[in-house]
């Protein structure tokens, strides 16, 4: 379960009580504010707060005293401006503050964008749920042969069954054992914080997770890609449909120049102006090693 009734309860009564701000608003976000949006089976992406809109950032670049724009187009070209030279400071003026329900596997990865702040669920303190992702069937795939770092076609029949039956009996396994280890019946009951190291790395966990948006479009560069891992890139994905109504300039200029571009290096530079020179390039005369030459192709291939 995603959010018991109870959660939802609290969710529907912070939304139920608006206030008056003299603030920066964004109507888009506004829509968002503190719904959970469920990703992968028990997990979530809510926000709780955030500061700025497209005229915080505009606002910031021209160091000005009121909201500072003479006409909307004059905003949008701005931020496309800044977001083309990497003048990024700008973006930084904007904040975004989520809660995020995830598997431990996946806050590790997360975890390692070091420009946020967090605040995770204390595994020390309190006692985890019983709640462990188990992939849908589609996503329970085989290792690459051509990438080590990804997957390839969805297991099938008898091995995919298995698979998760492992995956989830071996949770199953775990957890009882876990409860029965601090459970205090009969017994002085182990250390929460010693007894949870048993536990399988997709359990979840919840964490309050704030950035400026800055770090978050690098972040969401990075996890929203086809190359990040399927369980990171629904969560940031989700992300990014939340951005889009937060600060659609500053969003709509990431998805042209970062999340949908490319970067060349000189040696693919050469080679586009040889190509469109009408010269046939091959990895041969590109200067290019193999990997490159693949990388380089398949990002002119689209
Ligand atoms: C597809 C993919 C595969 C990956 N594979 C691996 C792997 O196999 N093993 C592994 O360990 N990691 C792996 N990572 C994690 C990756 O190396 C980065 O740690 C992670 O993406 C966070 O990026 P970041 O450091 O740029 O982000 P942040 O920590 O948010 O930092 C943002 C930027 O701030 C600057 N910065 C922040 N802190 C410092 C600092 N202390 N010193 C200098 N500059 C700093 C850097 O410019 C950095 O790019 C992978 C990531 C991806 C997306």
């Amino acid at each position: 379960m995603t959010l018991t009734p109870e959660q939802q309860a609290e969710i529907d009564e912070l939304r139920s009580q608006p206030r008056q701000t003299l603030r920066a608003v964004s109507e888009g976000m506004e829509a968002h504010l503190y719904k959970a949006v469920p990703v992968l089976d028990h997990g979530f992406v809510r926000v709780v707060d955030y500061m700025g809109d497209d005229a915080a950032i505009t606002q910031a670049a021209r160091v000005s005293y009121g909201r500072g724009t003479k006409a909307v187009s004059n905003d949008e070209g701005l931020i496309r401006y800044l977001m083309r030279h990497w003048h990024s400071t700008p973006f930084e003026m904007c904040e975004l503050k989520l809660h995020v329900k995830l598997p431990v596997f996946v806050a590790r990865q997360w975890i390692r964008h070091r420009t946020a702040n967090v605040n995770e669920y204390s595994a020390r303190y309190s006692i985890l749920d019983r709640e462990f992702y188990i992939p849908e069937p589609d996503a329970l795939a085989a290792q690459s042969v051509v990438n080590n770092q990804g997957r390839g076609e969805a297991l099938s029949g008898e091995e995919a069954a298995r698979v998760l039956e492992w995956l989830k009996s071996d949770a199953g396994r775990a957890y009882d054992h876990y409860q029965e280890m601090i459970s205090t019946e009969g017994q002085q009951g182990l250390a929460r914080e010693l007894a949870r190291m048993n536990l399988p790395a997709n359990i979840y966990t919840q964490w309050y997770w704030k950035v400026d948006l800055h770090n978050l479009f690098h972040f969401l560069r990075l996890r929203a890609d086809a190359h990040a891992q399927y369980e990171i890139r629904v969560y940031a994905e989700a992300i990014c449909a939340m951005v889009k109504d937060w600060v659609p300039f500053a969003y709509s200029a990431f998805e042209d120049y970062r999340l949908g571009g490319a970067v060349l290096s000189a040696r693919g530079l050469e080679c586009v102006k040889r190509m469109l020179a009408g010269e046939e390039v091959t990895q041969e005369t590109s200067g290019m090693s193999k990997g490159e030459w693949r990388e380089f192709s398949s990002m002119l291939d689209g």
